[in-house]
């Protein structure tokens, strides 16, 4: 059986055909551009869907269902996108109800795409053993998928593990010190653009730092305890076994790894805690997408 994947995201709607086994049969990314209506893209994500599903001969009969991706804050109960802040125009749309008028058949699942990420790694990435975990997203933001006791914790209405918004560290940064505030990929550039005075992108930041830029280095440095110190909120909050990182940030790899493993060796308050394992993302390219089919093919 086949799932459709559709992973909406700031910048583009990835949509892929994904088999039982997790591989992407065929995909197609579309453009979320702001000058079309939410309806009118999800009317071109419809189209790109029917395209890979001749393409690929699959018949409606072999369809198991449609997942959908999608930032938060959203209504996952009544399939609505709810105030995500990269897709004003989508504020209060009712996705699922858009794309049953195109796909009356088939049943859409609709989580937060943290959320989503969270249950493919678990399916088919590092956390595959684990029965509680936290999946982390350290990105243009910071998001999270709980899982739990083997069940995916979604919350009442959809948007448990939206841990951006966990308080970290007050006055920050000059911020109210939410931890997407002052650790993300976003915050780290802002920061670094206001030290050296002039714009700086996120891995140049961090290779500065390397390169021995004293300023930068202590940055990264602050930056790492940030992280570190919202992972360890986490720890204590859901005792989970494993924390998974992924995002655009964690390819920085082993230096980040290390030092949040270190501040949590230090800092968790139980001793289970301060073992967490803590480890990469094992998908990253179509991490959407599998992220969304995975509603699919795994119960949660
Ligand atoms: P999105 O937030 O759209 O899901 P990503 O997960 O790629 O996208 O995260 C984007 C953030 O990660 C940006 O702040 C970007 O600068 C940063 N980033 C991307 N690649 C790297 C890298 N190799 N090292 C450090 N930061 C990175």
């Amino acid at each position: 059986m086949i799932a459709i994947g559709i992973d909406i995201g700031g910048t583009k709607i990835a949509v892929g055909l994904v088999d039982e086994q997790g591989n992407v049969l065929a995909q197609q990314s579309l453009k979320t551009d702001p000058a079309k209506t939410p309806a009118e893209l999800i009317a071109e994500t419809a189209a790109a869907v029917n395209g890979l599903l001749d393409r690929q001969n699959v018949s409606p009969a072999d369809v198991k269902g449609i997942g959908v991706g999608a930032p938060g804050p959203l209504d996952a109960r009544n399939g609505r996108l709810d105030s995500p802040p990269n897709l004003p125009s989508w504020h209060g749309f009712g996705v699922v109800e858009e794309l049953r008028k195109h796909f009356g058949a088939w049943p859409v699942h609709f989580q937060n795409d943290a959320t989503a990420a969270a249950l493919a790694e678990k399916w088919l990435g590092a956390a595959q053993e684990a029965d509680s975990f936290v999946f982390i997203t350290v990105s243009t933001g910071i998001g999270a998928g709980i899982y739990m006791h083997g069940r995916l914790i979604t919350g009442a209405s959809g948007n448990a593990g939206d841990v951006g918004f966990i308080m970290v560290e007050p006055g920050a940064a000059g911020t109210e010190g939410y931890w997407e505030q002052i650790a993300s990929g976003t915050a780290i550039a802002r920061q670094a653009s206001e030290l050296l005075g002039r714009s700086v992108g996120t891995k140049e930041a961090f290779d500065l730092a390397a390169g021995g830029d004293a300023r930068m280095k202590t940055l990264i440095d602050v930056t790492y305890r940030r992280l570190g110190m919202g992972c360890v909120s986490l720890i204590n909050t859901l005792d989970p076994e494993m924390l998974v990182i992924g995002g655009g940030v964690s390819q920085i790899g082993d230096p980040l790894f290390e030092a949040i493993r270190s501040y949590v060796s230090e800092h968790a308050l139980s001793p289970a805690g301060r073992r967490t394992a803590i480890v990469p993302a094992a998908l990253s390219q179509n991490a959407g997408l599998i992220g969304a089919a995975s509603l699919v093919h795994q119960a949660y």
